[in-house]
């Protein structure tokens, strides 16, 4: 039985970049058990066809496209499909990026820092320059960077990518301006450590772990789920007055006043 038509989504078409697992995949399934149409996507073809079966399994509307947010051709593929599918578009989740480096950010070669900011910044406003007219025609919508807690709060090991994260949250604040005359809201998802392949590098390292717990008052990593209801709340119309905002997730980690 399918879901779609009883949530506060109810008929709203949704797009989640790098959604077939982690945190990404967390988000389109909420987005999916509240009533929205559902594109998951990634690069790899089967990662996108197990996806898509666990969300119709769970009564989703979902399509699944492969898409690498660097690919010109794969990122307008995206979009036109879902037009073509679903009608139109209300909900951008921009979830990709990537961390091929670990290390301080004066030790971040340069062809390095170009990828990092190319997938994680430009990928994302290309993305958006894309959908914003898709919205624009249906007098309203809805967009989500995903962040991360590392964008307020530095991590030395992840020098390059803190940057680009921090980056993100310029750029939320830029392009909420720049459409709220259209009724498109923008906001910022900043998640803490959360377990996902990703993070694995820190959160399979027990002595890490025990460090970076000490600095989580709610004494436990995150996980994928525990972002899912926040975006699903953002993009909806309870949070009809919020735009240019970021959130943070993380456990109650230190990250600003
Ligand atoms: P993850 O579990 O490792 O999942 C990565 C997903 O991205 C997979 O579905 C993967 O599928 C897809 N993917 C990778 N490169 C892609 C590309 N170039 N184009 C399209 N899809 C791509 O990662 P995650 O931890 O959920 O991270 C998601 C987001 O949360 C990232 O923006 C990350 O910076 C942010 N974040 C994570 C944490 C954390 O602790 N995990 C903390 C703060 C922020 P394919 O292999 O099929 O492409």
């Amino acid at each position: 039985m399918s879901t779609t038509g009883n949530g506060k989504l109810s008929g709203k078409v949704a797009i989640v970049t790098a959604s077939t697992e982690g945190i990404g995949f967390a988000i389109a399934q909420r987005l999916g058990i509240d009533g929205a149409h559902v594109v998951v996507s990634s690069r790899k073809q089967a990662n996108v066809d197990k996806a898509v079966s666990t969300l119709h399994e769970k009564g989703c509307s979902v399509m699944g496209i492969t898409c690498h947010v660097g690919k010109d051709q794969d990122r307008e593929n995206l979009i036109a499909k879902t037009v073509e599918k679903f009608g139109g578009i209300d909900i951008l989740v921009s979830n990709a990026a990537v961390n091929p480096t670990v290390g301080g950010v004066l030790d971040c070669p340069p062809g390095i820092w170009d990828k990092i900011f190319e997938i994680n910044v430009k990928n994302a406003l290309q993305l958006t320059q894309l959908v914003v007219p898709h919205m624009q025609k249906r007098k309203g919508g809805a967009i989500i960077y995903v962040s991360s807690i590392a964008g307020f709060h530095p991590m030395p090991v992840l020098g390059a990518y803190s940057v680009s994260k921090t980056a993100l949250l310029g750029l939320n604040k830029a392009v909420a301006h720049q459409v709220a005359c259209d009724n498109i809201r923008v906001n910022c998802l900043a998640p803490g450590v959360i377990e996902t392949k990703f993070s694995s590098a820190l959160t399979e390292n027990p002595a890490l772990v025990d460090k970076m717990l000490e600095q989580i008052p709610l004494g436990r990593l995150g996980r994928p789920d525990d972002m899912a209801g926040l975006v699903s709340f953002l993009v909806s119309d309870d949070a009809s007055y919020i735009t240019g905002e970021s959130f943070i997730a993380a456990g109650g980690m230190q990250s600003r006043l």
